[in-house]
This record gives C-alpha cells, structure tokens and sequence, in this order.
C-alpha cells in the first residue's frame, strides 16, 4: 500500500502508451529537418502547446528540462546570473526544497550573493510583512515555492507576486507539488518563473518543464544546439515529454473530484486515530493540500514506526524523499520547531493520490493503531 505520493506517483496507464507508441513511431531527432525530424518536432510542440494551454500562457514560455531540480537551478542560477548588474540579494524561505536551497548556497558561495532566508512560525508560515520588510533596493530575485512538499502548506504566491511586481523583482515559484493538483495560472499567479515535474502527476521521472515568462532575462544553464529557442540545449526527450503532457491533461481534468476524496481520506484519519485515543499531531497549517497529511506521533521515532509500517507494506515517508535514505531530521520541520526540538523525529508524512482507495487508508488506520497502542 502506497502512501508516498508526494515522493513520486506510478506512471498512469494512457501515459505509458503514449510513452510507448512514441519510442516506436516517433525516433526522430526534433531538430532534424527531414520527414522523421519534422514529425518529432510536431509532436514536440504538440506537447508544449498541451501543457501551455493548461497554464493559460505562450507556447514559447514552457522550457523542456530533466527535471524539477533542472528547473529550479535554471530559473534560480540564470536569472541570477543575468540580472546581477542591478543587485546580488536573493530572498526565499528556510521551508523550500533542497533544490531551491541549495543553488541559492551555490550563488552566496561562489558568486558572493546575499541570501535572506524567512523564517517560519510553529505552523510553517511566514506573514507578508515580513517579507515586505526584507526587500531591499538591490533584491533582484525571490523563490518561493507554492505547496511545502513535507507539511503540505499552500503558501499566498498571488499576494506575493504582486507586491514583487510592484518592485520590479523576479519572481520564481517552486511548483511541484501543485501543477496537476491544483490550479496553476502563472499569469494569475504574478510569477515570472515556474518549475514542475511530470512523475509527481502521474508521468515518468526524468522530465519537468520551466515556465519562462517572455522578456524574462536569464542566462542558459546547457550550451550546445539551438534547442528550446535557445534556452537549453540538448535533443529533447520526446517519449517523456509527450508522455508527460499526457499525464498533465488527464490529472488537470480530475483533481477537484480528486480533492474530496483526499479530504475524506484526511478526515478519517485523524477521527480514527482521535477515537483511539492515540497521541498525535498535524504538522503544517490549516491552509494546506488535501493530499499530504504529516502526523507527528508522541514518544515513537518515526524510523521504528516507518520500519514497522514497512514490514505491513505499507510505504510512507519520513520528510522528503530526497533526503529520506541518508536518515536526517527534516530542515522544514527544524526551520518551524527549532534544531532540537523532540518533534524532529516523530513525524511521519501521509500522502495520497489517483490510486489511493478507502481500504487502504483504513488498513494504514489500522495498522497504525495496532502499533501505538
Ligand atoms: N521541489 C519539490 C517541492 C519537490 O517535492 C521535489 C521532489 O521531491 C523537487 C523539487 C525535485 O523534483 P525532481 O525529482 O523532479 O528533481
């Protein structure tokens, strides 16, 4: 039983014929000018054209990439780079992904930018006026992801977005855990950059996007061929990414039925456990995703607990998966309790998706019970 969709989601069904037809109808290279180039090209921007009309924007601002980690450290290292004439102060928060933080921690230590970093509260949220009080005349960029991929936290990009505009700063959403799960409108959004990932909507790992709005000024990250209007070369991987706009199409459609479900699901799990008598608690705030539920649990370490689960089979995780081999406290939950706080090795991270059913969550209900008690 799976329960680590905030990780990674199986690859839907239609998504793998698609994957599969275009490995074998489709070969050819999308830069070649000849009959199979031209046919690959076409279904190249067939799936840019799918995955912008999805976000409501050009075509021309979706940027094909590896990964959600390429497009941060494009969206974070390129504008940087290209826009240091008129300041070296980047802002973020101490609750983004590794790599959000740490091409950040590349630019201050290899280029001598300034980083703020906001602080969290218990609850993982930081207020406007804090980041209002933490612009400065030479901040020329601010990162700020949209869902908290450990606590589920939606944080106000909207708001945020305007009052960056207003002072003519950059400004790039981490959007991975929101793209085909929530609606997701750049332009609604006031953000000038956008990053997301196809295997956490049901495409397959190895693919994502970056949305560039036009005029954005940014450095390319690969040099070599003309691919991407320039911005990334490489011969684009074509199976993926006709696979992920595939992925896209079918979990943009689905997800406020989705929505209930998950919320559902939520509900019952903190009921049961409640009922039970079970000690525990909700990390995050009340403003976050129903599909990411992180419970911390009194006096169990959540290796034990993982361990034990694991043993059932059934998976869920401890932080993000990124770091959740190599077993160190989550820097989220550090950022909201503190570095010693006891809370840093009790939680567990619930999180649901498509082909999460009732019976699961009452088996992992169950289960989780069984142990506390
Ligand atoms: N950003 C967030 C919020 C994530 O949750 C993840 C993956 O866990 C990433 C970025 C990195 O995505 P990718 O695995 O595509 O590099």
């Amino acid at each position: 039983m799976y329960f680590d969709y905030a990780a990674t989601t199986p690859v839907l069904p239609e998504v793998i014929e698609v994957i599969n037809a275009t490995l074998s109808n489709n070969f050819g290279n999308a830069s070649s000018s000849h009959y199979q180039g031209r046919k690959a090209s076409s279904r190249l921007e067939k799936s840019r054209e799918t995955i912008a009309a999805i976000l409501e924007v050009d075509a021309n601002e979706i940027v094909f990439t590896s990964c959600a980690t390429e497009s941060n450290n494009m969206a974070l290292i390129g504008t940087a780079l290209s826009n240091q004439h008129n300041g070296k102060h980047i802002i973020t928060t101490s609750v983004e992904h590794h790599s959000v933080l740490h091409p950040v921690k590349y630019l201050e230590e290899k280029f001598g930018f300034e980083i703020t970093y906001l602080p969290v509260d218990e609850n993982g949220m930081f207020s406007l006026e804090m980041l209002k009080s933490a612009i400065r005349s030479d901040t020329i960029l601010v990162s700020i992801m949209m869902v908290n991929n450990e606590i589920g936290n939606i944080y106000p990009i909207a708001e945020i977005g305007k009052i960056l505009h207003k002072n003519n700063i950059i400004f790039h959403t981490d959007a991975v855990q929101a793209v085909g799960k929530m609606a997701v409108l750049p332009q609604e959004l006031n953000v000038d950059l956008l990053s997301a990932t196809a295997h956490k909507f049901g495409g397959p790992k190895g693919v994502g996007f970056l949305y560039i709005k036009s005029k954005t000024s940014i450095d390319s990250f690969l040099h070599g061929g003309d691919q991407e209007l320039k911005r990334r070369a490489g011969t684009e991987n074509l199976p993926y990414i006709a696979g992920m706009s595939t992925a896209l199409a079918i979990s943009n459609s689905s997800y406020l039925a989705e929505h209930r479900r998950y919320k559902k699901f939520k509900e019952r799990i903190l009921k049961k456990l409640a009922e039970a008598n079970i000690d525990f608690y909700i990390n995050g705030a009340s403003l976050a995703v129903p599909y990411v539920l992180n419970l911390g649990f009194l006096n169990i370490k959540q290796d034990l607990l993982m361990m034990k689960l694991d043993l059932k089979q059934i998976a869920v995780s401890t932080g993000s998966a990124c770091t959740a081999g190599a077993i160190e406290p989550s820097h989220v939950l550090a950022a909201m309790y503190g570095n010693s706080s006891k809370k840093l090795s009790e939680n567990i991270r619930i999180s649901f998706g498509k082909e999460t059913s009732s019976d699961e969550v009452d088996a992992l209900i169950a289960e989780l019970i069984k142990i506390m008690k």
